[in-house]
């Protein structure tokens, strides 16, 4: 079994970290260098947006000690921000300890909408569109065979009336929802292309006019769920007993879900954990980030996305459940050079394996950010990881960079004036 449980990964060099993880999943020194900045080239880039002028490069890391469903899981993270990595891999130990991550997945559904004005009777014009459910879900996979033909396609379809009673006729309209399955792809494409398919007759049923046919970010068809079980001996750090921790974590959650100005910092550490998976694999990160924002909002209030709570037994139980329109395929997933390497290293066999293993990762980091909040804050772990950029950032380069960046800790003065100060007395 390739482990992800690597002693001292964090202390080795970069170059060392690269061979040891081409021995545990069989890279090539040909897919070693896709980890090397410049992997996606211009020509390629020039082919995938507009006015190219370059590529721009990330810091991509490993989080390392997942154990999801009995399997372990070694992630690529693409992420500018110091801690993020160190944090989800320090908690994944911690969960692993405690049996692993186990998660799971709807179908991969996702939802396609139209919108229908002026309708001169809207429920005669749903009833309309209703009778001819099974043509026109036909008529869509018509309009995109190849995904029926893996299994996929458009499975259902409902009719919503919105603003009924608003006296503007602008406001008022029907909006109907295709649910498409699209297999191992994120599917905005294939959505896009079906509902366009079908405007023609949406009109003609409805005796009114179709204005957008695009998909809906907010897929809650499209589910993917994190839980972990923690018992709280795991969670004790200096000075805090594991209860204290996670009564804390309890209380942080309460805090976030009862208000929004917390619930957007607490669900911006989640996306800490997820965007940078999605975005080392190619895929669409506006696109979850719209999805699990809104999912968040589902019930009125914008809450937690995650929930915390204690079990009979004293554990800690954590659980995360997002929208998750991501692809193994599709988009630029086998587009980017580096992509495909981190599908490969990832060794997903679908799309919803995918889905499940970037929803662990947001928990895990959410515990991360909960587990600093209520023990030693935030600060001290974030800035100590911090200081080598605030050294970079400062003017050091080479081995000076290591030197100021321990200076500043030691000083408990991680800022970037001091660094410039010390960088200016050691250049002396
Ligand atoms: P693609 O248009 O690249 O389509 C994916 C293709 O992969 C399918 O058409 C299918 O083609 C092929 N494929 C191969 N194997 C499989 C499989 N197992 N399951 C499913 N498909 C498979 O990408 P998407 O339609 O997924 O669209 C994603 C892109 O759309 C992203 O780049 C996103 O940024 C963008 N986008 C997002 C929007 C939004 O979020 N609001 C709006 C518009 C675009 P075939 O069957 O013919 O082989």
């Amino acid at each position: 079994m390739k482990s992800s449980r690597i002693p001292g990964f964090y202390k080795m060099s970069v170059s060392d970290r690269k061979k040891m993880i081409s021995e545990i999943h069989n890279l090539s020194n040909k897919d070693l260098q896709l980890f090397d900045g410049g992997a996606l080239s211009v020509d390629t880039a020039d082919n995938m947006i507009e006015n190219v002028v370059g590529t721009y490069s990330l810091p991509l890391g490993l989080g390392l000690n997942f154990l999801i469903n009995d399997r372990d899981y070694t992630i690529p993270m693409a992420v500018e921000e110091a801690s993020v990595v160190a944090s989800a891999s320090y908690i994944a130990k911690i969960v692993r300890d405690a049996g692993g991550f186990t998660t799971e997945a709807t179908d991969r559904v996702m939802i396609g909408q139209i919108q229908v004005i002026g309708s001169p009777d809207l429920h005669q014009a749903k009833d309309a569109i209703l009778k001819e459910k099974e043509s026109l879900l036909q008529q869509a996979n018509k309009a995109y065979p190849s995904i029926v033909a893996r299994g996929g396609g458009a499975e259902d379809l409902e009719v919503r009336i919105l603003n009924e009673t608003a006296d503007s006729l602008y406001q008022q309209m029907l909006v109907v929802h295709i649910y498409i399955n699209t297999c191992d792809a994120m599917g905005a494409n294939m959505i896009n292309t079906m509902v366009e398919s079908l405007a023609p007759s949406v009109e003609k049923l409805t005796k009114g006019k179709v204005y957008l046919r695009i998909l809906s970010n907010l897929a809650d068809r499209c589910l993917a769920s994190a839980k972990c079980v923690i018992p709280p001996h795991l969670l004790g750090s200096e000075g805090f007993s594991g209860e204290e921790v996670r009564d804390g974590i309890v209380l942080a959650y309460e805090f976030a879900d009862s208000d929004p100005y917390r619930a957007a910092t607490h669900n911006k550490g989640i996306m800490n954990g997820i965007d940078p998976v999605v975005i080392a694999t190619g895929n669409d990160w506006r696109a979850v980030e719209a999805g699990a924002h809104a999912y968040a909002a589902r019930h009125g209030v914008y809450g937690s996305m995650t929930s915390w709570s204690v079990d009979e037994t004293g554990n800690l139980i954590g659980e995360l459940e997002l929208p998750m329109s991501i692809g193994t395929v599709g988009g630029a997933t086998r587009v980017h050079p580096t992509a495909r390497l981190a599908l490969e290293l990832l060794d997903v066999k679908s799309a919803s394996e995918l889905s499940q293993v970037i929803v662990a990762v947001g928990l895990a980091q959410n515990l991360g950010a909960l587990k600093a909040l209520v023990t030693d804050g935030i600060q001290k772990g974030h800035m100590a990881l911090h200081s080598r950029s605030v050294a970079v950032a400062a003017g050091a380069t080479g081995e000076l960079v290591d030197i100021i960046a321990e200076k500043l800790i030691e000083a408990n003065d991680i800022r970037v004036g001091k660094a410039k100060q010390l960088v200016g007395e050691l250049k002396k």
